[in-house]
């Protein structure tokens, strides 16, 4: 290999690694400098190393001089792979004037070996010098070379030996230094903050551990020595005691962290958690233990399990918090709703109250009033301007409003419903009552946010208040005058010799005074039943008392009748007038038929005899009014025939004016007929529309005044009087034409139902006062005013037309409005 010059300092670097340059001579090497120089047959032989700037002998046979400059070897090693061999120096140009071969020891012959390490360098050679020029053999070269092999093995053996020997040194000196370190260690271990333990082998024998280790396993230095399962049996099962074998068979390091352990301490099992590395102890490249560092953390752990309860409250507390929130959201939401809502709902209400009747208002908790709905101002004619605050009390009556303004001062204080009366003024000016009525609008902590209030008219309730206080005076008053007149009445009716009666509705018993029993042809003290009281009542007249007491108590109609009884005892005819009336309670549901028996014998027979003095008279002038009504016909004739129209005008009006009073008559015969129970009642059956139907055809063609309609008729049969009911269907035609204007219309009609027929005659007259119409079928009853109106009449008909229809077991009755016109009916009952 060819050593470059470039590499010379490496080359250098190379022979210094040998540490032989300036070492003593050695046995070794000059033994084999001798046996070159004697193999070579050359007195000197070298080991010539090139230095930097020298060649120098490690050994030297033949010469004194222990190093030279360059000379033959620094040229020998150049061409490592081959011995330089020169024969002559002096015939070599690189040599000739070389002072070793100018001058001592006159070098002539020269062969050189390349000492060439195992790198390749060349570090010197081996050669052999003469005086004398020659010429190697070829086996004095080979065992050259051989001789150059071995110094160069010398000194390579030489380098290995100085490199143990500096290993060796180094491995002392490291020796010392773990020696120092593991004490230093030592130290470390037993005051480190971790506990530590070293265990060796597969029983993990525990070699050392320290205090903080002992401590932690509850133990005494006792442990040492002892295997792992031996000394802290509890560990057995334990993860702790896997992982520590586990490290030992794979050599892998494990940490752990806040691993529970349970260890026995002063006799008590107790849990702890620890934080630990277990590394494999490496010896020679072989796992022979493991060390073991361990942090008790149990207090942490603890802390942390606390701090993580804590936590997780936190966490529920946040949690808690934040459904809170969510809640207060939501809720939040909800208000804002709400208020919006609310805003909705206090619009709609004032639109509401702007529309109740009713005055309302509503004003803050101080009394302030912000807010009249429209009805308050339509009826003020006020404004809010005006009526802000307090404006109110102008449109209260001065004589009021101080008190008004006391009392509700006191209730916006107190927050008690507030309610007063007063009159407030209206736009016109004009003071109405109002009853008012503040309410206390209060939100969630009771407090009052609003007042809302209202004010309703009342003076219609005052005056009808009024009316009644006035009223209850009256009836007071008159209390104290029906007290009065009650005594006078009982003296009255003792006096007057009144028969009182009473008829239970529910038991039919009759209670009767003994001047009614008197009456009656009883003796005061004797009983009267109601059937034998019905029994003293002349026969013509007892059907129709029967029904007209059945009348009090079905229809709860008034009870007026004049009828004639027999005395039981004497025999003798009483008229009498009976009045009375059904009282009804709520306990007595079918009520009591009260009223008095007036004995009108004396009056009767008076108007008996005035009637028969009246039939008499009125016999006694139909006789010759019917013969002047003759002579007058005659006359008229007469005047007509000799065309004196005059006289004619005059005899038909005189005629006129004789049918009148021969009406009239007829009238008063009829009552004195009637009366005297000589108007006999002819009952037949009859079509009632062929009666209507024959009466229009009188009445119809005769009328001039006024519109007489006759409604349609149904064959209608009844039992009666023919010619009587005609008669009173022609008087209340009479009537209607008499009571109301010509060219009105009178309307007749005739309609069967519920059993019965019934006739009407309806006009637009007069009409009748409602004090009148229940007097309007008595005996020359005639509404005051309508003579002085010119209607001529007595009051008879209609006294007529009620008998005939009470003898037909009818019914007859009036309608009337003053001033709009009356209705008359009539009823009898149809054939079965
Ligand atoms: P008169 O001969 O007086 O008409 P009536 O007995 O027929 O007697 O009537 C009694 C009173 O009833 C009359 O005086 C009259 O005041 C009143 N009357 C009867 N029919 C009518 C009628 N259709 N309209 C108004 N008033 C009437």
């Amino acid at each position: 290999m060819l050593v470059l010059p470039s590499s010379e300092n490496k080359r250098l670097e190379a022979l210094r690694s040998y540490e032989i340059l300036d070492t003593l001579s050695e046995l070794e090497y000059d033994e084999l400098t001798e046996l070159a120089s004697v193999i070579c047959e050359s007195p000197i032989a070298l080991i010539s190393l090139v230095d930097k700037d020298r060649q120098w002998f490690k050994s030297k046979k033949g010469l004194s001089a222990t190093e030279t400059a360059y000379s033959f070897c620094s040229h020998a090693i150049i061409n490592p792979d081959e011995i330089m061999e020169i024969e002559d120096a002096k015939l070599d140009d690189r040599f000739k004037d070389n002072p070793l071969v100018t001058g001592d020891p006159k070098i002539a012959f020269y062969a050189g070996v390349p000492l060439i390490n195992e790198d390749g360098f060349a570090l010197g050679s081996l050669c052999v010098i003469d005086s004398v020029t020659k010429k190697l053999t070829s086996q004095q070269r080979k065992s050259l070379t051989t001789i150059a092999h071995q110094v160069m093995d010398k000194m390579e053996l030489r380098r290995k030996i100085a490199l143990l020997q500096a290993a060796e040194k180094k491995s002392n000196q490291l020796v010392n230094l773990s020696l120092t370190s593991y004490s230093k260690s030592r130290v470390l271990i037993e005051q480190a903050p971790v506990a530590i333990i070293l265990f060796r082998g597969k029983d993990l024998v525990i070699e050392e551990a320290n205090s903080q280790m002992l401590e932690l396993l509850g133990q005494n230095e006792q442990i040492i020595g002892k295997p792992l399962l031996v000394a802290i049996p509890e560990l057995e099962g334990q993860e702790p005691y896997h992982l520590l074998f586990k490290v030992f068979k794979t050599g892998k390091t494990i940490y752990g962290y806040d691993k529970p352990v349970t260890l026995i301490r002063n006799g008590l099992e107790e849990l702890g958690y620890y934080n630990f590395t277990y590394s494999p102890l490496i010896e020679n490249g072989e796992i022979t233990g493991v060390i073991d560092m361990a942090v008790n953390v149990t207090e942490q752990v603890k802390a942390r399990d606390v701090s993580k309860r804590l936590f997780d409250d936190l966490a529920d507390l946040n949690n808690d918090l934040e459904a809170a929130n969510k809640e207060i959201t939501s809720s939040n939401e909800q208000l804002v709703a709400f208020q919006d809502e609310l805003l909705i709902s206090e619009l709609r209400f004032r639109q509401m109250a702007d529309n109740i009747s009713q005055l309302a208002w509503m004003a803050s908790p101080d009394g302030n009033i912000y807010w009249y709905n429209k009805r308050w101002y339509d009826y003020t004619g006020t404004t809010l301007e005006k009526m802000k605050g307090w404006g109110w009390q102008n449109v209260h009556h001065p004589e009021y409003v101080e008190a008004v303004k006391e009392k509700i001062k006191r209730h916006f204080e107190s927050g008690e419903i507030w309610e007063d009366t007063f009159p407030l003024r209206d736009y016109e000016g004009n003071y109405q009552w109002f009853l008012s009525r503040a309410v206390p609008i209060r939100n969630e902590e009771g407090e009052i946010t609003n007042w809302f209030g209202t004010n309703t008219e009342i003076t219609e309730q005052i005056k009808a208040r009024e009316k009644l206080e006035a009223a209850q005076k009256e009836l007071r008053a008159s209390f104290q005058r029906l007290e009065e007149i009650e005594q006078k009445q009982s003296i009255a009716i003792s006096q007057a010799k009144l028969g009182t009666f009473s008829i239970d509705g529910s038991t039919g018993v009759l209670s009767s005074s003994p001047r009614l029993r008197e009456i009656f042809g009883y003796l005061p003290e004797e009983e009267m039943s109601y059937e034998a009281a019905l029994d003293q009542i002349i026969p013509e007249f007892r059907q129709q008392v029967k029904l007209g007491v059945a009348d009090v108590f079905n229809n709860r109609v008034d009870f007026h009748m004049e009828y004639a009884v027999i005395g039981r005892s004497d025999g003798i005819k009483r008229w009498v007038k009976a009045t009375g009336k059904l009282y009804r309670s709520e306990s007595d549901a079918k009520g009591q038929f009260s009223g008095t028996i007036l004995d009108i014998t004396e009056q009767k027979e008076d108007d008996l005899r005035k009637s028969d003095f009246i039939a008499m008279v009125s016999h006694e002038l139909k006789t010759p009014l019917t013969s002047l009504s003759g002579f007058m016909q005659v006359m008229e004739f007469k005047a007509k025939k000799t065309q004196d129209e005059q006289s004619a005008m005059i005899l038909d009006k005189a005629r006129k004016q004789i049918g009148k009073m021969t009406t009239l008559i007829n009238g008063f015969l009829n009552v004195s007929r009637l009366e005297s129970g000589k108007i006999h009642i002819e009952k037949q059956r009859f079509d009632m529309k062929e009666l209507v139907k024959e009466i229009e055809e009188e009445t119809v063609p005769a009328n001039t005044s006024h519109h007489i309609i006759f409604a349609p008729v149904i064959t209608t049969w009844v039992i009666g009087d023919r010619d009587k009911i005609g008669q009173v269907i022609t008087n209340f035609i009479s009537n209607a034409l008499k009571y109301s204007a010509p060219g009105t219309t009178v309307q007749i009609a005739c309609v069967a139902g519920n059993g019965c027929s019934v006739v009407s005659v309806r006009d637009e007259g007069m009409g009748i006062a409602e004090k009148d119409l229940s007097k309007l079928f008595d005996r020359y009853y005639r509404v005051e005013g309508h003579e002085l109106k010119g209607v001529a009449g007595f009051g008879i008909g209609l006294y007529l037309c009620s008998e005939i229809i009470q003898r037909h077991n009818g019914k007859i009755w009036v309608e009337s409005t003053a001033q709009v016109g009356s209705s008359f009916f009539f009823s009898v009952p149809v054939e079965n």
